[in-house]
């Protein structure tokens, strides 16, 4: 019986490249607290990020928390119903309100033609998730955002590697918040990362990532978002072998997509430069995809039902609105295994048992 495949699995560099780096930390018995390995990765990710700052934090939730938070996001905000939960989470547990703008209807990503008319005097920000690694038409959010005075925060958990028009995806928008959780396609076991080009809200996220204060000079109420220097260890070295991840992914995608010819698939956007993180297969129904994941679990191939259910339907929610489109799509859509050591016969199974449920 072959192992059973999950959906992805967390790419480790070879054991003797991080001791190396632990031999280094035990040494100087610096282990937290922006340590030398911290500085460096924030470094080593601003040509990933595309914008001027970038911070390393503990995952990428209290990053999507800090934004809000820096930019004084307390009333309206736009956001899609189609995402992980954190990103609806967030906002409620900041006491923001979300306003829920329906997603496109052959895309995964909000409507971006549908926010104005949901904007009201008390909107105060767009947070969009760019949903698999697909940008969200970041073009016309600025628009908006600028004719309207709202700020734009990108969830980017997804988008880290992939281009757009030449640029880091996560170099749209006021702030990005990118996830480096251990599924995550560039990952440091947790963390997550904050990025923006003003100097003024790079010291307040800066601040705010550590209790306010720098030494004995308090400015500001601020919590614990820290990361140590054992997951900037992580980064370093994942962050070494990323192209050869990348590369590697797309002849994955590129397979399955040959292979489910015909089915609907992601489709890539002009002047995209894809970093290949999800492969989301959408089925005609709800049944028909629990028939898939049937199927697929008698060979112990586990699929995961990303993103279930549309955010604009959780239970504790006080929207009283309805996305039609995410709501119909949430229910029979899922993500195929996609991660670095995932051979093609792996994937051929795959397809073959997917083709023949259909
Ligand atoms: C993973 C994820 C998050 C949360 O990131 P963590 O690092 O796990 O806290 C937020 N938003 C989206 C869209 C995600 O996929």
């Amino acid at each position: 019986m072959p192992p059973q495949i999950p959906v992805t699995r967390t790419f480790l560099p070879p054991l003797a490249e991080y001791t190396e780096l632990l031999e280094g930390i035990w040494e100087r018995g610096y282990v937290t607290n922006n340590g030398p390995l911290l500085v460096e990765l924030e470094k080593d990710l601003v040509p990933y990020h595309g914008m001027k700052h970038v911070l390393f934090a503990g995952n990428g939730t209290i990053t999507l928390q800090l934004a809000l938070r820096a930019l004084d996001i307390t009333g309206e905000v736009i956001t899609t119903p189609f995402s992980y939960v954190a990103t609806t989470t967030t906002l409620l547990w900041e006491r923001c309100a979300p306003v829920f703008v329906d997603i496109e209807s052959d895309g995964f990503n909000i409507d971006a033609g549908k926010i104005e008319a949901a904007i009201t005097p008390r909107t105060q920000a767009i947070l969009a998730t760019h949903v698999y690694g697909l940008p969200c038409d970041v073009e016309k959010i600025q628009n908006i955002a600028k004719k309207h005075g709202l700020k734009v925060i990108y969830d980017a958990a997804h988008a880290f590697g992939t281009e757009y028009k030449g640029r880091p995806l996560l170099s749209y928008g006021d702030i990005s918040s990118c996830s480096f959780h251990a599924t995550k396609i560039f990952h440091t076991v947790e963390g997550g990362s904050l990025a923006c080009n003003d100097d003024g809200l790079y010291r307040a996220l800066f601040l705010m990532r550590s209790f306010g204060h720098i030494k004995d000079d308090h400015f500001l109420a601020g919590i614990n978002a820290k990361n140590s220097e054992f997951h900037a260890a992580m980064g370093k070295l994942v962050l070494r072998y990323f192209p050869t991840i990348l590369e590697r992914r797309k002849q994955q995608w590129t397979r399955y997509a040959q292979g489910l010819k015909g089915m609907r698939i992601a489709q890539v956007p002009a002047e995209t430069r894809y970093n290949h993180a999800y492969f989301p297969l959408v089925l005609g129904s709800e049944s028909q995809l629990m028939a898939v994941m049937a199927g697929l679990a008698e060979i112990d191939v586990l699929p995961r039902r990303y993103f279930y259910p549309s955010l604009s339907a959780l239970p504790y929610l006080t929207f009283n609105g309805t996305c039609p489109i995410a709501e119909d799509l949430a229910p029979r859509v899922m993500c195929l295994p996609l991660y670095h050591d995932l051979t093609e016969s792996d994937i051929d199974r795959i397809i073959a048992r997917v083709q023949s449920v259909v």
